[in-house]
Order: structure tokens, then C-alpha cells, then sequence
């Protein structure tokens, strides 16, 4: 993995390895799309909800979006598109304006060479020349791309009348039914004359 030490130095690519628990690819691109996004956006660290974020993978790059944006997953204001796709939007309720970030294709893209010499080096057979080969295209691949600046990574699509999702709810609580245990009332499904809460709701379907 190629991620230029000066990058890696700084406090807060730092915070977000620590958030996160390892240093990877994916974390780094979700700093740079964070990075990229605020600037664009002229935003700083979402404080409650004035900033909102949507992500359409789960994947690493997501805690790094978190740390940075402060658009979280306990806040409300962090929102997750089960798509498979490397594509983040964030978005300011103050100015309406938002953009959506999607990772060029040529980062997906590693050239035939490199990808013999991926297989090449998981064999035992795999000479010291080979090794070196592939380390060194791997790396220069990074170079490259890091060369660029965040905004090499993404595709950029401003959304000038963005529709913002809904504040997060916020609703008293009342007891499921069936459990009893306490529900955020926007949560309880009526099933007959009662009201149920999801859980319970699943286990009957089960039965
Ligand atoms: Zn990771
Ligand atoms: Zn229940």
C-alpha cells in the first residue's frame, strides 16, 4: 500500500487512523473525498446537522468521512445507500449546496503487467527480481495518482438545488406490546390492535 509519508503525517489523517484502527487504502480515500468536499463546500466540522453526508458503500473510507466531516452515524446526519459504489455526497444546510464525489475508474485500474506480478509474487517460486518489479510499479502507480492532488482521486458533480434529507426525527418513546421495553414511537408497526415494536414484529414472522 503506497500513501505518501507527508500525508500520512498529518494530525488529522492521524485521528482518523486512530478512529479507524488501521491505516488502508480505503481511509485514505475517504480522507481525501472529506478533505475535498469541505473545501468545495467551504464547510467546517458539522458541529449538529449543518452538514450531511451520504455514502453509497460501508466500506473503510466511511469512518474516515465521519472523523472528518463530523456527519456521524449517532448524529442523524451520516446516510448510508447499500449501492457498492466508491460515490459520496455532502451537502450544507446553510447554503443548500452540495457535491457528490465518485472515484474516477482509472483508481480501480491496475495495469496487466502488475497484475501478473500480484499473482507472481503469492508464489513460492517468485524470484527477488519479480518482487522487486512489482513493488516498484505498485508504488510508482501510487506516486502517480497521489501526484494529483484529492481532486485527482474523484469525479466531481456539483448539486446546486440539492434536496437535503429530513432532520434526524425525534420522537418520545412508548412500550412495545408484546416486550414491553421502551420504542421511539415512529418505530412502532401495528400488528391488529396492537402496537408492536420491530423486533417483535420479526420474531412473529418467524414463528
Ligand atoms: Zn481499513
Ligand atoms: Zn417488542
Amino acid at each position: 500500500m503506497y500513501i505518501p509519508e507527508s500525508l500520512q503525517a498529518r494530525p488529522d489523517y492521524q485521528q482518523c487512523i486512530a478512529f479507524h484502527g488501521h491505516t488502508c487504502m480505503g481511509v485514505t480515500i475517504g480522507y481525501l473525498a472529506a478533505r475535498l468536499a469541505m473545501e468545495l463546500l467551504a464547510e467546517m466540522r458539522a458541529v449538529d446537522e449543518e452538514l450531511i453526508t451520504i455514502v453509497e458503500t460501508d466500506a473503510c473510507c466511511c469512518d474516515a468521512i465521519q472523523v472528518l466531516t463530523g456527519c456521524t452515524f449517532g448524529k442523524g446526519n451520516f446516510f448510508y445507500l447499500d449501492y457498492g459504489k466508491m460515490a459520496f455526497t455532502f451537502a450544507s444546510r446553510a447554503s443548500g449546496k452540495g457535491v457528490r464525489l465518485v472515484l474516477k475508474p482509472e483508481v480501480f485500474a491496475v495495469p496487466e503487467k502488475e497484475q501478473q506480478l500480484a499473482k507472481r509474487v503469492s508464489q513460492p517460486d517468485c524470484s527477488t527480481a519479480e518482487k522487486k518489479e512489482y513493488e516498484q510499479m505498485y508504488e510508482n502507480r501510487g506516486v502517480q495518482l497521489f501526484a494529483k492532488g484529492q481532486a485527482g482521486f474523484f469525479d466531481v458533480q456539483y448539486l446546486d438545488h440539492f434536496k437535503l434529507p429530513d432532520r434526524a426525527p425525534r420522537a418520545a418513546s412508548k412500550a412495545c406490546d408484546i416486550c414491553g421495553e421502551m420504542v421511539m414511537e415512529t418505530k412502532l408497526e401495528t400488528a391488529g390492535n396492537h402496537k408492536i415494536c420491530r423486533g417483535c414484529l420479526t420474531a412473529e414472522h418467524q414463528v
